[in-house]
């Protein structure tokens, strides 16, 4: 049996995932509003019409002038204007300095603002708690020789007018809504969400809430799935507990199929008689039966299910062990919704990073380490990394990424995959 199941590495089986994930892009987009936009998938690159900042500005509180105007430290110049955020000053006339507030536009003429801390208001003029007096804005005494740009943030150092801020394919983090806020865009081209089918299999599970019966377990695959599929922005179709008979799982696949692109499912993917999920797949699509060498989660069906108007859902079916699904949901999962979104599916960056721990026996497979980072800036290792202990994948903020039959020993340069990375894919 087993050898007729191809043995891939997982490089090779996120290939194929991803080669037969991309003729199933979503095409669908939709506008919605920015404030609406987070976790959502560009359609189409946002373009800049204005440049970012619109004009020269301070960042400091100060006063605007010419630089060659104060050769020497100790020289006083007139003020001759005030220009607080959101005002625009007149042009500045030779031999004066304007007295300017972070955000303030700099004035014509003026190149270079001194800070305050570095001025002397004196007597009638502008300061701070003297507020501008009859006798106009005063003198000021510049105490340090201004260098020419100094404090002066430039029109467009940020956002050249035309340019792509933001290329379509990329998720939309807080800090991507504030850039499309930034130069103007109220609305976003996006995506349509992904539509993920979820079930568990499992004559063992039931839900919390209900009391266990002997010999049963709560379903926590449910939660941890469907939770994985709502940060990445899907719409999950829950269709719960599959009882584990043909049939059922058969039924399950239908329905799941003619509502989503992709259906996921947890357990019965091994080859004991009571794993149905395999078979169901090849009566209702096709299936390609993968051992790939990684642990946890050498087991991953990876398909299409047959839809009645000729189309098909995707089909990725997740081991039952609690972390064997989170790791194969992160690592395969992931990379197909990003596929059929147009986005980069490279696994994240992993990070060298130091061992401060043994690991004399590994697996022959490549193995995925529940590791948390000390204060030494090391890793540790949990020390049951059993693919049934969920506590494991709670405590670790990341996963090492060692190659099938590396032992470790300490101190060790290792690649680290922060579990943060991978979730928020
Ligand atoms: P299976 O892949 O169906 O052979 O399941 C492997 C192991 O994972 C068994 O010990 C199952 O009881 C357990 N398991 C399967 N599905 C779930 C689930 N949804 N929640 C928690 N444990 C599960
Ligand atoms: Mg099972």
């Amino acid at each position: 049996m087993n050898a007729l199941r191809p043995m891939l590495t997982l490089d090779e089986a996120l290939a194929r995932l991803v080669a037969g994930s991309t003729p199933h892009a979503i095409t669908q987009t939709e506008s919605v509003s920015t404030f609406e936009a987070l976790g959502r998938v560009l359609a189409a690159d946002v373009l800049s019409k204005l440049f970012v900042p619109p004009a020269d500005n301070t960042s400091m509180d100060g006063y605007a002038l010419r630089a060659a105007d104060a050769p020497v430290a100790g020289t006083e110049l007139v003020v001759t204007q005030r220009i607080p955020a959101g005002h625009v000053g007149r042009a500045l006339a030779p031999g004066t300095a304007a007295r300017i507030f972070t955000g303030g536009q700099v004035p014509d003429g003026a190149d270079a603002v001194v800070m305050q801390e570095q001025c002397e208001a004196l007597p009638g003029s502008a300061g701070e708690d003297e507020g501008e007096g009859e006798g106009g804005l005063g003198r000021v005494r510049v105490n340090v020789v201004p260098v020419v740009g100094q404090w002066i943030r430039r029109r467009g150092e940020d956002v050249q007018q035309g340019a792509p801020v933001l290329r379509r394919g990329t998720r939309l983090t807080p800090q991507a809504l504030g850039l499309a806020a930034s130069v103007g865009a109220a609305q976003l081209m996006v995506l349509r969400r992904p539509r993920l089918a979820l079930f568990s299999t499992g004559d063992e599970l039931q839900m919390p809430g209900e009391v266990l019966r002997p010999g049963a377990i709560y379903n926590s695959n449910r939660y941890t799935l469907r939770a994985l599929a709502q940060v990445a922005g899907c719409e999950v179709i829950d269709l719960g507990i599959v009882p584990d008979t043909l049939e059922a799982t058969r039924a399950a696949l239908r329905e799941a199929a003619a509502q989503a692109d992709v259906i996921v499912t947890s357990g019965g993917v091994s080859v004991g008689e009571e794993d149905h999920l395999k078979p169901a797949a090849r009566a209702e699509g096709e299936l390609d039966d993968w051992q790939i060498a990684m642990k946890p989660g050498k087991p991953l069906a990876f398909g299409r299910i047959r839809r009645a108007d000729g189309g098909a859902a995707l089909l990725v079916g997740l081991p039952g062990n609690p972390v064997s699904s989170f790791v194969t949901y992160l690592l395969a999962v992931s990379s197909v919704l990003r596929a059929i979104q147009g986005m980069n599916s490279a696994l994240p960056l992993a990070l060298p990073m130091r061992a401060d721990f043994d690991w004399p026996h590994p697996d022959k497979r490549r193995e995925f380490l529940r590791v948390r980072l000390n204060e030494s800036g090391g890793l540790e290792l949990f020390a049951n990394q059993s693919s049934g202990v969920l506590t494991s994948a709670v405590w670790a903020d990341g996963l090492i990424d060692n190659p099938g039959g590396k032992a470790i020993a300490r101190g060790d340069a290792v690649r680290f995959l922060p579990l943060a990375a991978l979730v928020s894919r």
